[in-house]
Formats: C-alpha cells, sequence, structure tokens
C-alpha cells in the first residue's frame, strides 16, 4: 500500500485512468465537460465513447461512458478532491443511489498502485466486473493487466452490453468540433 497522501511537489508523473459516465440531461456535454477539465490538470488520452445500460434500477436512461488517461504530478487523494470538484462544478445530479447522475467520475488505476484509504479504493473495486469502463480502457491499453489479470480476459467481456457508439476516438472529436462549441450547459459558468 502507497502513502497516498504523499505531496506532489516531487514533480513525478502519475499516468492514471479515469472512468467517466453520465446518463442525465445532456450527457454528452457533462462528458465533454469533464475531459476539458482534465485536460487543464494533465495531458489526456481518450477512448472511444461507449453506450451502456444502466446498473441498478432499469427505469433510466442508458449511460454514455469513456476512460481518460490523465498524466499528472498529483498525489491520489489531490487527484480525487479534483475529481469532485469537476463532478460539482457540472452540477452533478444524483437522484437516488445506483441511479441515474449527470456525472460520474471514478479513479480506475493509479500507476500499478494498491490504494485503501476511507477516500479512496484504486484499483476501483468494480473495474474488473463493468464492461462499460473495461472496454474504453483497453481502447487506450490494449494490453492491460490489473495485478496478474489481463483485462481483454475478464468474464464481464463475454456478455458485454456495453457498445462503442462510434469508431471515432473521442480525441478527434475534442479536436474538431467539441471544445469549438461553448453552447453546452455549464452550471459553473451559468452561476
Ligand atoms: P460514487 O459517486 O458512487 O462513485 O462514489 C463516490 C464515493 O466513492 C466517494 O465518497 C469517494 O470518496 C469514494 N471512492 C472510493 N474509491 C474511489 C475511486 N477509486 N474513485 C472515485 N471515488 C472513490
Amino acid at each position: 500500500m502507497i502513502d497516498s497522501t504523499h505531496s506532489s511537489q516531487d514533480q513525478i508523473h502519475h499516468i492514471c485512468y479515469i472512468g467517466l459516465g453520465s446518463n442525465l440531461g445532456d450527457r454528452l456535454a457533462y462528458l465533454r465537460f469533464a475531459i476539458k477539465a482534465l485536460s487543464e490538470i494533465g495531458q489526456v488520452r481518450v477512448s472511444r465513447l461507449y453506450a451502456s445500460p444502466p446498473m441498478g434500477p432499469q427505469d433510466q436512461p442508458d449511460y454514455l461512458n469513456a476512460v481518460v488517461e490523465l498524466v499528472t504530478t498529483l498525489s491520489p487523494l489531490a487527484l480525487l478532491d479534483q475529481l469532485q470538484a469537476i463532478e460539482q462544478d457540472a452540477g452533478r445530479v444524483r437522484k437516488r443511489h445506483w441511479g441515474e447522475r449527470t456525472l460520474d467520475l471514478d479513479l480506475l488505476l493509479y500507476d500499478q498502485d494498491q490504494i485503501q484509504h476511507p477516500r479512496l479504493n484504486v484499483p476501483h473495486v468494480g473495474l474488473m466486473e463493468r464492461d462499460f469502463v473495461v472496454l474504453p480502457l483497453l481502447d487506450l491499453l490494449p494490453q492491460a493487466t490489473v495485478g496478474e489479470v489481463r483485462l481483454s480476459d475478464v468474464a464481464c467481456l463475454q456478455s458485454a452490453t456495453a457498445k462503442a457508439v462510434s469508431d471515432l476516438p473521442v480525441q478527434d472529436a475534442i479536436q474538431s468540433a467539441w471544445f469549438q462549441d461553448e453552447s453546452f450547459m455549464l452550471a459553473k459558468r451559468q452561476a
């Protein structure tokens, strides 16, 4: 277990993977907002965009999901603080447990670290069971292993329900149209 409170002053660059999900409101705009906010923290690469049925109650919209690779000098807890701030800035709404939400950001991997902290478990506890996380992660890291397990071998891929929305990496969309279009609704900017 690492000291997850270590300072970022050492300027060591860490490679992190962050799961993004939205199934409420303008889902694409929330993901776009999150990707832009993450790109202001460090260098990003972004998976393809996926659509997946909700976990838990089924009377809610499908999710849009993606995974972002972020290179950052932030410590794990400082990064979690940033993720939670981005969720709040996006006007995070969560109606019920396992229910619909505007924006959910999960820290999936932080280098090869294993972190057990009251606020943070890494690798993320749901990582290996969730095809909507594994598939976009494999876009970025086709040879990924978590512990001893190859991600491309995990059982949830046998019955995967998440589907890539297009073969275009979200990143290409960012470079073209996404960030040219400032019309999406941001709670922060409206405030
Ligand atoms: P949720 O909104 O359901 O994703 O859960 C958020 C809560 O999970 C927060 O209280 C976090 O402190 C905690 N948490 C634990 N591990 C993680 C992680 N790897 N990524 C994001 N949140 C985490």
